[in-house]
């Protein structure tokens, strides 16, 4: 296919666009992912809080596409950072799998204080071999502080998956990460839908310009950033349509204006607010 990889600090790679489950129904998910790979994704976000992780799983099986083609994400939920271990192999069952490409910590979840035991528990299961690289969603460079901070070696997280759309880029976080060599996955990459993104000027004349819609634009725009991104849909033409990002380039002066439409515009949950 023509989907980009990045390599991880880790080494392995990850294909910089897949695709995302959140709010996809436990009973939907087989379908939306079988024809998901069939439109030719192979990197999966889920998490075991969208309780569809069967579904995926039975997509996967049904497939008949060899495990080492496809990048499969699940997420520790916040409930279980104190059970990391026995979380990651309930996901595994569940998704029908020995080991998964990426395993991430959900939230951080401050006030437990478990995060930086979790972040342990994530190394050693590694190690194991039942997670191929293991990473964050939603930290916050205080927060990515105490995981670095320990002295020897600390274990870098992979990446951090945070929320990030063209008015909301997090742009100090980025920064942090980039720095320290943990690729940015942006998710609600799309802005969830939850504001008229795609009638933003600099959005609208770029895909009137290049014969394009203004998802993939605004696709194109993060691929272009150089963030890893898994748009969410259950229709069949948007995941064609989503994945059609690769034969066009935004201009310098496109890519620059879209970079400005900057002004904190959060549409889902701070990490503060999420215990
Ligand atoms: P998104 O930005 O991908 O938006 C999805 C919505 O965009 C769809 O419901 C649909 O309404 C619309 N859409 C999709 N393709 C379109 C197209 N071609 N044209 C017009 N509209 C289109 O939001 P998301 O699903 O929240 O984010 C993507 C993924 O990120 C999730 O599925 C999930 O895997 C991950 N995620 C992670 C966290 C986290 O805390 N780690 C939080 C939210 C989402």
């Amino acid at each position: 296919s023509n989907i980009p990889n990045i390599k991880l600090n880790d080494g392995n790679l990850i294909p910089q666009l897949g695709f995302g489950v959140f709010k996809v129904d436990a009973d939907d998910a087989e379908r939306v992912v079988s024809e998901a790979l069939e439109a030719g994704y192979r990197h999966f976000d889920t998490a075991k809080i969208y309780g569809n992780e069967e579904g995926v799983g039975r997509a996967i099986a049904s497939s008949g596409i060899a495990r080492e083609e496809l990048f499969i994400t699940t997420k520790l939920w916040n409930d279980e950072q104190k059970n990391a271990k026995e979380a990651l192999q309930a996901s595994l069952e569940r998704l029908g799998l020995d080991y998964v490409d990426l395993y991430l910590i959900h939230w951080p979840c401050e006030k437990q204080g478990a995060y930086t035991s979790a972040w342990e528990e994530l190394g050693r299961q590694r190690e194991a071999g039942l997670v191929k690289s293991v990473g964050v969603c939603n930290f916050l460079p205080k927060h990515l502080d105490n995981l670095l901070s320990p002295g020897g070696e600390p274990l870098v997280p992979a990446v951090n998956q945070i929320e990030l759309h063209p008015t909301y880029q997090q742009r100090e976080v980025t920064e942090y990460c980039r720095s320290r060599g943990i690729e940015i996955e942006a998710w609600g990459p799309l802005g969830q839908g939850k504001y008229d993104l795609f009638n933003e000027e600099p959005i609208a004349q770029a895909a009137k310009a290049h014969g394009k819609t203004p998802a993939q634009v605004v696709l194109r725009w993060h691929i272009q950033e150089g963030n890893i991104v898994f748009p969410k849909t259950t229709h069949k033409e948007r995941m064609a349509e989503n994945l059609d990002i690769f034969d066009f380039e935004l201009t310098d002066e496109e890519f620059l204006k879209i970079h400005a439409l900057e002004r904190g515009n959060r549409v889902a949950a701070h990490p503060d607010e999420i215990d």
